[in-house]
């Protein structure tokens, strides 16, 4: 009797749906985990079932997920929602909380396709309350169809347009849209017009949501640079600088947005390598062209592994589960091979396009590596850039030592805020490249738990599937 899974997949977003449902169609036993009560994944959160009125005004490609989730859900996987995964073992082992209990799984094959968050912003007062990440937005809009009127919304990248426009199609006021698109940005965005034209619906469908933008005469400020949230105990105000000309935008609501990087507190536990990709300043897994990391049996797929969008998610998990199966004996190599040349060929595309999409929207150097001492870089702890600095005159040279002197990154979030900016700041300070200074040294458990959960134990094994009662959530 078959007690491990052959797969197991954290993430039921775009790659890991996908995936799930490529290797369920071969007749392997699969499982997947995911925290939210529904799965669909950030893009997809809630689209059988909005809270919206008229969820179409979201837009098409919203829409879409749909047919992915119902091909999902009724292919013959086991899926868990609700269940926050927050231990991997490079055995296999997989410990999870769900409904107040700890619950372990072995799978001889594991996936993380855990997505992205957003890129931290750290300029002055983005810790006020009041200030928002415009991803935290769009949550609020999908999850509960909350919304805040009179909002700023400040920074660069498709994701932000979006939501601006979402919000305006609600019939949302939105105060205004201050741009730190820069020109450089552009400038040097020409130099990849080639992979651009792979990518010209997706440019138009960005050219429309910036048309929308300003035919509702929504105050769009581009060029805006050293933003500088003011106020005392909230947000009261927006300090920017277009060209020579200084601009004061009184707020209370404020949403700021510089793109997204992959959610690496699972890699990174679980001691993968990573390497720093400059194209889009973030760390990434290091993986061979299956998304197989340096663990063998452990793969990663979709924005987790680096960015790479929705439907490039999708096309990276097929392949990955193909290669997953392939390793399993279930499927040859040249089944793999075959079935997998479609979507490498769409990736491939993707990524000419995505050159182009880092490049224009490359968030600038002084919104990501902050000069001003009463920054805060570290909000679970609280900690400002002269603290840093200090740390850092006492010696400590690296994230580790950093954290140690400081506690910067020992906070509830684990790094996921500052971790980053930490990597960039002592590599400026250093003299010398990020990739040489590292990251924090991350272990699990990944998420706070607490005593009673881990008293309670429950094993779930492939021949003896979740009971409903116990674990089914929100299962359908
Ligand atoms: C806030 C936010 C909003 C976004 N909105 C859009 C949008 O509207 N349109 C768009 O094109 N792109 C959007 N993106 C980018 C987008 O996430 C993707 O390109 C796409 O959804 C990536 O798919 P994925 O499958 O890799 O990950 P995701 O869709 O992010 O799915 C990953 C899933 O893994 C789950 N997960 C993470 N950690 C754990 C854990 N420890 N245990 C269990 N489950 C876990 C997550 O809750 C999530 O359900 C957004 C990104 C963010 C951060």
């Amino acid at each position: 009797m078959q007690t491990s899974f052959d797969i197991a997949i954290i993430g039921a977003g775009p790659a890991g749906m996908s995936a799930a449902i490529t290797a369920a169609e071969t007749g392997a036993s699969v499982v997947v985990l995911d925290d939210k009560p529904k799965a669909g994944g950030q893009i997809y959160r809630n689209v059988a079932d909005s809270p919206l009125q008229d969820p179409n005004l979201l837009g098409e490609d919203y829409l879409q997920g749909k047919a992915l989730l119902e091909r999902f859900e009724n292919s013959p996987v086991e899926r868990i929602q609700g269940a926050t995964v927050w231990h991997l073992g490079d055995n296999g082992e997989v410990l999870f909380s769900k409904d107040q209990q700890t619950c372990s799984l072995t799978a001889r094959e594991l996936m993380l396709s855990c997505g992205a968050m957003e890129r931290p912003f750290p300029i002055p007062g983005w810790h006020l309350p009041g200030v928002m990440s415009a991803g935290s937005a769009q949550v609020m809009l999908k999850s509960d169809a909350l919304v805040m009127d009179g909002a700023i919304f400040a920074g660069t990248g498709p994701l932000l347009y979006l939501i601006v426009a979402q919000y305006l199609r609600l019939g949302v006021k939105v105060k205004a849209l201050v741009d730190t698109t820069s020109k450089s940005g552009y400038i040097q965005a020409a130099s990849h017009f080639g992979g651009a034209l792979s990518g010209l619906p997706m440019i138009q469908k960005g050219l429309t949501l910036l048309a929308e933008i300003k035919r509702a005469g929504v105050p769009v400020y581009r060029f805006a640079e050293s933003l500088s949230v003011q106020g005392e105990e909230k947000v009261t105000a927006l300090q920017f600088n277009c060209g020579k000309q200084q601009h004061l935008l009184e707020t209370e609501h404020l949403f700021l947005h510089q793109g997204v990087i992959p959610n690496l507190n699972m890699t990174r536990s679980l001691g993968l390598e990573h390497r720093w990709c400059e194209q889009q300043l973030c760390w990434k897994p290091d993986l061979n062209e299956w998304g197989q990391s340096s663990i063998d049996s452990i793969s990663v797929a979709g924005d987790c592994s680096g960015i790479v969008g929705a439907d490039g998610s999708q096309m990276m998990g097929k392949m990955v589960a193909l290669n997953q199966l392939y390793r399993l004996g279930l499927i040859d190599r040249e089944q793999r091979d075959q079935q997998a040349v479609s979507s490498r060929k769409q990736l491939s595309r993707l990524n000419s396009f995505r050159r182009f999409i880092d490049t224009l929207y490359r968030p600038i150097d002084q919104h990501r590596i902050p000069s001003q001492a009463d920054t805060v870089i570290c909000r679970c702890e609280e900690q400002n850039l002269e603290q840093l600095q200090q740390g850092f005159a006492q010696g400590a040279r690296g994230p580790n030592e950093l954290k140690g002197l400081t506690r910067c990154g020992m906070g509830p979030c684990q790094g996921r805020q500052c971790g980053h900016t930490v990597s960039e700041l002592l590599a400026q300070w250093r003299g010398e490249r990020v990739e040489e200074v590292g990251y924090y040294r991350l272990r699990s458990p990944m998420r706070l738990l607490n005593l009673t959960e881990l008293s309670r134990f429950n094993r779930i094994s492939a021949a003896n599937p979740p009971e409903k009662k116990v674990l089914a959530g929100e299962r359908r």
